[in-house]
């Protein structure tokens, strides 16, 4: 089964990935936490998209498209990935799509954690107190946003298109936001 996880910064995607990896066993392609690992390692990819992601902007479509790419034939061979933070463009989107095709595989559902704008700032704020992370500040968090308004969410009717668009209410606790996707989930495997 793949997913993708949809929603602004901030909107609770990584940690409801990060809960389906353990409690289902599908791989966690975060391409967020692929390129802060690139930069953590000081590689010459994370020396190139630092700047970048400090600023807020989004990194270019070439690179985030090959960092999935090297990872999706061992994600199909572990049943299926989560995508969080990917696809961002609709470049990125058909993208995917044609890379799993060429795996014999597709995107079963697109599950969008619809969130107010006015909640995302308090988590921004909380969540940079917790990991420090640093496009966790007020400056870089409005241009993610603007970027999420004007190149990512018109993948939401890309995907509505396609049949595969659910909304959850992603404004809920953790676990009333997971008791939602999972009953999305029941409907892929009926
Ligand atoms: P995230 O952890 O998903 O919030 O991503 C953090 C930052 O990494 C973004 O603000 C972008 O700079 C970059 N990034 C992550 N995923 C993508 C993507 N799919 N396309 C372009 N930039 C990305």
């Amino acid at each position: 089964m793949n997913l993708v996880l949809f929603g602004p910064p901030a909107a609770g995607k990584g940690t409801q990935a990060r809960r389906l990896v353990e409690e289902r066993g599908l791989v966690q392609l975060s391409t967020g936490d692929m390129l802060r690992a690139a930069i953590a390692s000081g590689s010459d990819l994370g020396a190139r998209v630092k700047s970048i992601m400090n600023s807020g902007a989004l990194v270019s479509d070439d690179i985030v498209i090959e960092l999935i790419r090297d990872q999706l034939d061992a994600a199909e061979r572990a049943g299926g990935a989560i995508f969080d933070g990917f696809p961002r463009t609709i470049a990125q989107a058909q993208a995917l799509d044609s890379m799993l095709l060429d795996c014999g595989s597709k995107i079963d559902r697109v599950i969008r954690l619809r969130v107010e704008d006015d909640g995302l700032m308090d988590r921004i704020a909380r969540r940079f107190a917790e990991a420090g992370r640093a496009d966790d500040n007020p400056a870089s968090f409005k241009v993610r946003l603007e970027h999420y308004n004007e190149q990512t969410a018109p993948l939401l009717p890309y995907y509505a298109q396609q049949g595969k668009l659910v909304e959850v209410d992603g404004m809920g606790d953790v676990q009333a936001v997971a008791a939602e996707i999972d009953a999305v989930l029941e409907t892929v495997a009926a």
